[in-house]
């Protein structure tokens, strides 16, 4: 291979948002798959707010990015050129692949994995990647999601929050509200996505509104944004209420870790429970989901939106909206 493979490395670590000196562009030659590799030309990057905690130096559920190593990423691309029995060129496959042009893939399934024919890469990012596996089994295995439940999602607007609440409309949840940030993402969580209610954390008071569209409490609470909306939301709980972290935006460009919810004590009251997850653990189980999810999509009955960034060199801005709140829906850099 001659062809030329731009990569994005970890240059320093960021202490807020990522920016210049975060990342650094370095040019190299595409590698040769050996045997039971292919080399996967990256065609779309999933842009998730996970990207950023590796970037810490702090061990976590993965470990942390290495300085001067490729930015993890998940990715859906096109085989070029294979020397394993299970790729053939033109083959379009989604894995770890990676903020750079070119990716060496194996046989492992969690390392890449077909896509669903006939669905566009940044739709398959979107809801048959992690972002649609995380919202589907976050709410109905992790929170046990009942029918007749009064069911918050915070970053409603996001790629998660968005399928969370139309799953939990479709699974027969009796009330959903979606909180995010602003009137326009409010009036879209309402009008478009079929929320009963939306919450504008940046111009209500988050508990009043709660209080009076969730009177008798919130049965499942599920958490994409930790910090303050958290600890209200669990003053919120009804008897027997389910708290589900997902994730914990509002924290992840924190230095120091804050103090906890004080409100969690809310949950000896009220029987409740608090759990988290990571999606990982469920990679065995996403064609379960995938099925669902295929299902709604083809009945019209699922609305998905992709906020598409354009250029490999634009990736380190592609994610800092997701700490602005500027997408609307899954974040996908077109490589
Ligand atoms: P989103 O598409 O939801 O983007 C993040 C959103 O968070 C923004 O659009 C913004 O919306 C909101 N936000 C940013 N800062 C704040 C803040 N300070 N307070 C409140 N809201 C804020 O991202 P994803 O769907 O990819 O991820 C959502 C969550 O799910 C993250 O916490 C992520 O880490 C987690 N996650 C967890 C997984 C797991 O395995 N547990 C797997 C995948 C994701 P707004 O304009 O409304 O502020």
């Amino acid at each position: 291979m001659t062809e030329v493979n731009r990569q994005m490395v970890l240059a320093e670590r960021p202490t807020g948002n990522v920016d210049s000196n975060t990342v650094r562009l370095v040019e190299g030659v595409a590698p040769d798959p050996t045997d039971g590799e292919a080399l996967v030309r990256v065609k779309y990057l999933s842009i998730d707010p996970t990207i950023r905690t590796w970037m810490n130096d702090v061990p976590g559920y993965l470990p942390p990015i290495g300085i001067g190593e490729v930015i993890r990423s998940g990715g859906i691309g096109e085989v070029v050129a294979s020397s394993s029995s299970r790729y053939r060129p033109g083959d379009l496959v989604f894995g770890m692949l990676g903020w750079q042009d070119y990716a060496i893939v194996d046989g492992g399934a969690a390392t890449a994995q077909a896509i669903p024919a006939g669905v566009e890469p940044p739709v398959a990012l979107n809801i048959f990647g992690v972002t649609g596996m995380t919202a589907y089994f976050g709410l109905l295995d992790v929170g046990k999601m009942a029918r007749g439940d009064v069911v918050v999602v915070s970053g409603a607007a996001g790629a998660t929050g968005s399928m969370v609440a139309q799953i939990a409309k479709l699974k027969g949840a009796s009330m959903v509200v979606g909180i995010a940030g602003g009137p326009d993402k409010c009036r879209w969580l309402v009008e478009v996505l079929g929320c009963d209610a939306a919450i504008d954390y940046r111009n209500d008071d988050v508990g009043t509104r709660l209080r009076s569209e969730c009177p008798k409490g919130i049965d499942l609470y599920f958490d994409n944004v930790g910090g303050d909306i958290l600890n209200t939301c669990l003053g919120k709980l009804a008897i027997h209420g389910k708290v589900v972290l997902c994730g914990a935006i509002s924290v992840y460009n924190d230095r120091s870790l804050r103090a906890g919810p004080a409100n969690y004590i809310n949950l000896v009251g009220k029987r409740g429970r608090m759990e988290g997850f990571i999606i990982l653990d469920y990679l065995d189980r996403f064609v379960e989901a995938q099925a669902a999810i295929l299902g709604w999509l083809f009945e019209g009955k699922l609305v998905h939106a992709e906020h598409i960034v354009d250029g490999l060199e634009h990736a380190p801005d592609a994610l800092n909206l997701l700490f602005t709140g500027g997408n609307t829906g899954k974040v996908v850099v077109a490589v």
